[in-house]
């Protein structure tokens, strides 16, 4: 393993406090996620204690109101430090994120008395939230999803089965979108279900390629009895309700990806100074010089791009089909970026002696969740091309 710890990431931040707290990030990284990260992943352990750390320490609702407990903080802060956490473990990062997105239906589109009620639990009283859309059957085409909430004396009934859930089985709760109404995107109802409501069951994790210590599982809702105070906006207003949190949640995959980049990239910076060859460093040849001068390129490019589309959200202009080039272009490049690392460390990249291997399957995913990479394209040439066209 290198030695030689590369520079931190030169970061514009708008204040003190921000400046403050992404110095706690990066000690936390450090000292606390990054030293058991590759054995835990290889376990595939699920770190609850270091959420409960993050719990503490503001970290779990960063971009909500702080009169509920979140953090107060712009996009543009909270997104780098998802950045940072990814960087030291992608199940930390992402969970932060999906947690974050599970988080903000109720926090933008909950009544009063339901912020009151639910959210500083939520967002620092130590809970842990899944975002429930997809299905075994309907994917990318979300708005075909079968699971049904019936009305029943002031409460709602909800049966189905929701796929591919972060958090399926750990979560405290799962913000939940069911069908109330006739087929289509308008017969779409969210609501938030606590895990421990009767008939609420998830099945074994996934067994996945990468990204082993964050479970991803089926969770079965049967016959799940939940008061209408739970029902989150309007009967119907569901899918507009999921999708706005995905224009959000897409900037925070997007984060994450530019962090496991930067973390392949340094990787590959160290190892090439110290790797000899034909009686040099390797990081003498221009072959390699330019493969990772490309890498820095890529990462710097993504991080403007996210942090262009993150501070149009905090000014409160329209950034959903940014939020796409972002989770597009940043996951594009931590694909690129982590299957260079390994390039640039010939067969011990290739062995999970080094982390980039790992990065290298990690990135994977960040192409497909919230919306594959084809999807966002979809979303990209809709606000190009107008909504008539397909
Ligand atoms: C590790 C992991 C964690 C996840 N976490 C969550 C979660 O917490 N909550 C949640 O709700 N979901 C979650 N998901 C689900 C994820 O959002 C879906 O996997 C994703 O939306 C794709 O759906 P699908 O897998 O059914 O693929 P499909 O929709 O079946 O797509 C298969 C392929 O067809 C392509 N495709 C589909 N439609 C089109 C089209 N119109 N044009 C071009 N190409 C198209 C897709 O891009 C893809 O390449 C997670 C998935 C994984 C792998």
């Amino acid at each position: 393993m290198p030695d030689r710890a590369p520079p931190p990431v030169d970061r514009l931040l708008p204040t003190d406090e921000a400046r403050d707290l992404l110095a706690l990030v990066r000690d936390i990284a450090r000292r606390e996620i990054a030293p058991t990260a590759a054995e835990e992943e290889d376990a595939g352990r699920f770190p609850r204690e270091l959420f409960t750390l993050l719990s503490e320490s503001g970290l779990l609702g960063l971009p909500y109101d702080s009169a509920y407990g979140g953090g107060d903080q712009p996009y543009e802060v909270y997104l780098q430090v998802l950045e940072e956490l990814a960087a030291a473990r992608l199940t930390v990062g992402l969970g932060v994120s999906v947690h974050t997105l599970a988080s903000h239906s109720l926090a933008t589109y909950g009544t009063e008395e339901q912020r009151a009620a639910h959210l500083p639990g939520m967002l620092g009283g130590g809970q842990l939230g899944a975002y429930c859309l997809s299905e075994p059957a309907s994917g990318s085409d979300a708005a075909s999803l079968r699971t049904k909430a019936v009305r029943d004396e002031g409460h709602w009934v909800i049966t189905g089965t929701k796929a591919w859930i972060t958090h399926g089985g750990i979560a405290d709760f799962y913000t939940v979108m069911a069908r109330t109404g006739g087929e289509g995107p308008r017969g779409i109802t969210a609501f938030l279900v606590p895990a421990d409501a009767e008939g609420v069951r998830a099945a074994p994790p996934e067994r996945k390629m990468g990204l082993k210590g964050s479970p991803t599982a089926q969770v079965h809702f049967d016959g799940v009895r939940i008061p209408d105070a739970r029902r989150i906006g309007d009967e119907g207003e569901g899918f507009a309700i999921a999708l706005a949190a995905l224009d959000s949640g897409r900037l925070g995959i997007a984060a994450c990806a530019i962090g496991v980049a930067q973390a392949a990239l340094d990787e590959a910076a160290a190892y090439a100074r110290e790797r000899r060859q034909f009686g040099r460093p390797i990081a003498d040849f221009q072959g390699l010089r330019f493969l990772l001068a490309d890498m820095a390129t890529r990462i710097e490019a993504g991080r403007a791009l996210y942090l262009a589309a993150a501070r149009l959200r905090d000014a409160g202009r329209p950034f959903a089909p940014q939020a796409a080039m972002a989770k597009l272009t940043c996951t594009d490049a931590a694909m690129q970026v982590t299957t260079d690392a390994v390039q640039v460390l010939g067969g011990y990249g290739y062995t999970a002696d080094f982390p980039v291997e790992r990065y290298l399957r990690e990135a994977k995913v960040l192409q497909i969740v919230e919306g594959t990479n084809q999807i966002q394209r979809m979303v990209i040439a809709r606000h190009l091309l107008g909504p008539e066209s397909r």
